[in-house]
This record gives structure tokens, sequence and C-alpha cells, in this order.
């Protein structure tokens, strides 16, 4: 059923008005060359990227040791690669449910391992001779097995870097003591949801270099960090224009982040966002291997050292304005109060069982002046009719009987709900773009509210439905 839900993707992003990404960095030809092809979704536990961890052990460049042992005994481990002076430490999905920076790694490790064209060799010799590589790929795999946040004790290991509660805490922290790098990585993502200032576009990654202290002074190690983050804004924006957002830098004395910057790390934050057409993160997954690259080259050149502060500051805040989909002026009666209102959907997320799969519930979130906000999917209702989406009055037998052009039949006559005589548990899961509901349903509430979910039909002056709204998603007609 996966294969309906990529389908309600691209009706999604199909419609989305947004500037091009760019394709055209020279490097992406070795991300094309390299993607590690067993990994193409964010749900994934250890087991998938065990293969490419093996492959590294057998590979002499390479150095893999264990670090440790999560909660549940998978194991935490500790990659190197390099002989040079500048050390940098990177370590991903601290937060289960944050894989991008993960499959990244896992095409920069085959980029790193296989022999490359003239160029692609040319920096590699580079790196290795000037930099020492760790990585700590996936430091949560329990979180990553159950596609959550936390650890298995419930912990956020990004609030343990004090206590040391969590094993996986103690691994990154024992990892750090060690080896004492020049430069650590944080690899995180974020909600969809952030908007990268007042930009009509997400922020598809949002850095920080952490403050240190409450005051959040500027030490030389925190400015190199800022710079080095200009320096991966400016390739962000040559391929994401627009889609660029800073972290608010209050303190947070718990955080790993603002305590390697204060054990004297230079320490940035990557957090990847939201996309147009990428909800599985694939092409934000390609934009973050070019920033290892970029990084590498930056810190053994040190020309980030041109940036200035004001560099940095210029770089929006992340704003939580983000929505799917925005429906702007549309006239709506309402116990006798009659308006013309914008309402925005976002997505809410559940897992199925075995956690390898997800689906999504529209909910709306704001109702009134949406100014400000912007929907993945905008839908301007100033010249149509607004209709609460109606029950189809007959009982279908089964799903499959809900073939796609009966599916149009039924929206085209003004119906987004349908009974089944056999409802599957857990319908919503396959992101149909019709409600399913029992036989025994006698009608259904597709009311505006906060937090609910109603479906539409739109008309033109005619009468003619021009599309329909369900669960979240504006489907046009043709
Ligand atoms: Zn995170």
């Amino acid at each position: 059923m996966r294969s309906l839900f990529l389908f309600s993707c691209m009706v999604i992003c199909g419609f989305i008005g947004t500037i091009a990404a760019q394709d055209n960095h020279p490097n992406l030809d070795y991300f094309h060359k390299n993607v590690e092809k067993n990994i193409d979704s964010r749900r994934f536990g250890y087991e998938a990227i065990k293969p490419s961890i093996e492959k590294l052990k057998h590979h002499s460049d390479f150095k893999v040791e264990l670090l440790g042992q999560s909660v549940e005994g998978r194991p935490i481990q500790l990659v190197s690669w390099g002989t040079g002076e500048e050390s940098i430490l990177m370590w991903s999905q601290m937060h289960g449910d944050e894989p991008t920076a993960t499959m990244a790694m896992m095409d920069l490790f085959n980029f790193l391992m296989d022999e490359q064209d003239e160029r692609g060799e040319a920096l590699k010799a580079n790196w290795k001779e000037s930099l020492s590589l760790y990585f700590i790929p996936m430091l949560n795999p329990d979180g990553a097995d159950q596609f959550r946040r936390h650890n298995a004790m419930g912990i956020d290991i990004n609030r343990d870097a004090l206590k040391l509660n969590t094993p996986e805490g103690r691994a990154l922290k024992a990892a750090k003591d060690r080896l004492q790098p020049d430069w650590g990585f944080n690899l995180h993502d974020q909600s969809r949801y952030y908007q990268a200032g007042h930009q009509p576009h997400p922020a598809t990654f949002s850095f920080l270099a952490p403050a240190y202290n409450e005051a959040k002074d500027i030490n030389g190690n925190r400015m190199a960090a800022m710079q080095l983050i200009v320096a991966l804004n400016e390739l962000a924006q040559s391929q994401l224009p627009g889609q660029v957002g800073r972290y608010d830098d209050t303190f947070e004395p718990r955080a790993f982040g603002d305590n390697m910057q204060k054990w004297g790390v230079r320490t940035i934050l990557i957090e990847c966002g939201g996309n147009p057409a990428d909800f599985e993160k694939q092409d934000i997954r390609k934009n973050h291997f070019l920033f290892y690259l970029h990084i590498f080259d930056q810190i053994i050149n040190q020309s980030y050292q041109q940036y200035a502060l004001s560099d940095y500051e210029a770089i929006p805040f992340n704003r939580r304005r983000m929505m799917e989909l925005v429906v702007r002026n549309a006239d709506y009666t309402y116990l006798g109060q009659h308006t013309h209102l914008d309402f925005g959907y976002q997505f809410v997320e559940y897992d199925t069982q075995d956690h390898r799969s997800g689906y999504v519930r529209g909910s709306i979130n704001e109702i009134g002046d949406l100014t400000g906000y912007q929907g993945y999917q905008e839908l301007d209702a100033s010249d149509l009719v607004l209709e609460k989406g109606r029950l189809y009055p007959n009982t279908f037998k089964q799903l499959t009987d809900l073939t796609p052009s009966r599916i149009q039949q039924l929206h085209r006559a003004g119906y987004t709900a349908v009974k089944l005589k056999n409802l599957p548990p857990k319908a919503e899961r396959y992101n149909l773009p019709i409600q399913l509901r029992s036989a025994k349903t006698k009608q259904v509430d597709n009311e505006i509210k906060l937090y609910g979910n109603p479906a539409f039909v739109l008309r033109d002056q005619a009468g003619r439905v021009v599309g329909v709204i369900v669960n979240g998603v504006y489907y046009p007609i043709e």
C-alpha cells in the first residue's frame, strides 16, 4: 500500500509553488554514483546500515570499533577514516526518528570506499592527509528501530549530556573525551513545518552554532562554527534558494551541542526539515551529502574564515508557519456567522505496527487569518464554492472496489466519504483520496474545526466540481 501513499505525495507535490531545487552541483555525480540503495525512505533500523558498516570493517582505509551498546543491546560504532591533524566528529540520529544524516553518511562511506574519477581521488587524497574523520552513525539504534525520538528508556539523549544516564550518551561523551575533536557535527531532523524566516518556503535546512553559556558569548571556537555555517548556508542556498533557517541560540544546559561547545569543540547543529515533493527526504539526503564534502574542503582550506558574524546573523530564524495545505478566503458559514476565512492543515504521522511504514492524518491547526503562513499546497478559494463533503449513501463491499476512476466519479458527484462493508482496521493507512467509514455510518462531520480533519468539495461558479480536499490534501480534478 506504500505506492498509494507515494501517489498522494506526488499529487501534493505537483501543486506546490516554490523555486525549483537546483541539481547541477559538480559533486552530485559522486552522490548519484554512491547512493546506498539499501535505504530509500526514512524508516529503517540498525539492520539497514549494518551491511554498510560490515563492508567498512574489511576496507583498509577504515577502522570500525565498538563504542558501546544501546539499552537493548544494539551496537554503537565509531567509524574512523583519514590520518590528518584536524579532527572532525560527526554523530547522527541521536533522535531515532531523525535519519537523514545517517542516510547521507552511508552514501559518503560508499564514496570514500570506491575508486572515483581523477577529481574524486584528488579530493579524497587531500582529505585523508589533512583530516581525521570520526563518525558515529545512528547513535540511538533502539529509537531508530521504533522510529521514535527517545532511547529505549524514554530518555531524550540530547538532554543527557551531563547526567549521562543513557549508554548512548555515555558512548558519545567517551568518544569526545578520547578523541578531543576540533569540530563536532550534531546531526538531526526537524519538523517539516518550520519556515525559513518570513520567506514562503520551508526551512529545509536549519543551522545553529550552539551557545556555551547563558550569556551566549562568542569565543573563537563558536565564531569558527558560525563562519562554517555561513559557508554551508551558501551551498544550501545555491541548491535550495530561500530554504535555510537558523535556530534560536538559547543555552540548553543539558544538551550535547551546547556542552560540546562548552567543552571546547567547535560545534555545529544541522537540522533537516521539510522539502516540497520530498516526504521521504531523499532530495534532502542528497544535499546533506554535499554538505559533508563542503565541510571537509572548507576546513582544510580555512575558507570559512572569510565570513563575518553579520553573515551568520543574516540567516533568518525558523518560524513554525508551514502547513501542508492552506485554503484562503473560503466563504463559510457556521451557526449563522458568515465569514471569509483561511484554514490550514498539517499532518500528524502515525506508525504501522512494524515501524517500517507510516501514514498521516490531516489536522486543521489554524483557522482565521493565515497571513504569513505558507502551505506546501496553496488553494485560493475566493472564486470557488466550498462545500462540505458528503457521504455516499450506498455501501461498497471492499477496498478494491474503490478504483481511482470510481473515486473520481464520486468526487465529481460531491462525495468525499464512502461506507465499506469490510472496513479494514486503521483504514487511514491506505491514504486514499476518500474517507473510509463503516457500513453503520449515518453521516460524516465535515465542519471546519480546530484539530479536525474535514473533507470538502470545491465547485466553480458554474457548479462544476474542480477539486476535493481529503485528509489535508487538495486533489484537483482535471
Ligand atoms: Zn533531534
